[in-house]
């Protein structure tokens, strides 16, 4: 099983979902098949029991799984139907770890988050990617990095690259480039979520930059060396028209051939697919 490890850093709404569902999509029309799962931190179990005005609309899935409108994007991106096991909360986490140690099955050990949830967490994304019949899962990891409640599952992700070979996870950070008064683009914003990311034990292997315009080249190229990142692995997700126009826009500048080449995969499909 190849794992995509989609996080965030600046803020939230960037388009880690779009993100997602674009990388996803590209890899399919390669001739993979493709899963997603969604991550949110929060301590609810699902989102059905949040305000919409806090949450934004609740997404219902097929086995009534109530869920971030991100596995809408992913159902519709990816062409596929997913389950309520799809979506992974704190919540959901705690609920099975909290259950297991009343029916005793830690056997008197002190249950703690590294390796009890972190456990939970990485046997969970395992089970879901191995049952989906995928070859490829993507983990979206809600929220931004440095929050406190994505911690458990950003430390399962980096076990999961420790006892992973090294061609079967990549890590792709979505962070903001915006511009100045003057209109410079400017890099600090993800340099300092880069800098987050790798004091958490993680190095992205792909940057994807939400930006009003393309990026420069002198943007790319100082992305690259403050981050340690190739420069064509520095993607520009400029604000598009219509959201099914970011594929596109990431197959144009090579994001899927990037990815397919650190996880050593082939192309079985049509590039014309989106003909
Ligand atoms: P996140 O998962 O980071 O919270 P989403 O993927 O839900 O973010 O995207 C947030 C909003 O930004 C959505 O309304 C989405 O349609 C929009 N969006 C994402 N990427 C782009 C883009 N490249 N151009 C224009 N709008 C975008």
């Amino acid at each position: 099983m190849k794992y995509i490890i989609v996080t965030g850093g600046v803020m939230s709404g960037l388009g880690k979902g779009i993100t997602t569902a674009s990388i996803g999509r590209n890899l399919k029309n390669k001739g993979h098949k493709v899963t997603a799962i969604k991550i949110d931190p929060y301590i609810n179990i699902d989102a059905g029991t949040m305000s919409p005005f806090q949450h934004g609309e609740v997404y219902v899935l097929k086995d009534g799984g109530e869920v971030d409108l991100d596995l809408g994007n992913y159902e519709r991106f990816l062409d596929t139907e997913l389950t309520r096991e799809h979506n992974l909360t704190t919540g959901k986490i705690y609920e099975s770890v909290i259950s297991k140690e009343r029916r005793g099955e830690y056997l008197g050990k002190t249950v703690q988050i590294i390796p009890h949830i972190t456990n939970e967490i990485k046997d969970r994304i395992r089970r879901v990617a191995a049952k989906s019949g995928a070859d490829i899962c993507l983990i979206e990891v809600g929220g931004t990095v440095g929050d406190i409640e994505s911690m458990p599952f950003l430390e399962a992700v980096r076990q999961m690259h420790r006892e992973e070979p090294k061609e079967n996870l990549a890590f792709v950070h979505v962070t903001l480039v915006p511009m100045d008064p003057q209109g410079d683009q400017k890099t600090k914003p993800t340099q300092h979520s880069v800098k987050e990311l790798r004091q958490l034990g993680l190095k992205p292997n792909i940057i994807v930059t939400r930006c009003q315009e393309p990026l420069l080249e002198s943007t790319v190229s100082k992305i690259s060396l403050f981050c340690d990142v190739a420069e064509e692995a520095v993607i520009s997700a400029h604000d598009a028209d219509d959201i099914y126009e970011v594929p596109l826009m990431m197959e144009e500048e090579g994001l899927t051939d990037i990815l397919m080449k650190h996880l050593e995969l082939s192309s079985f499909g049509s590039d014309d697919a989106w003909a």
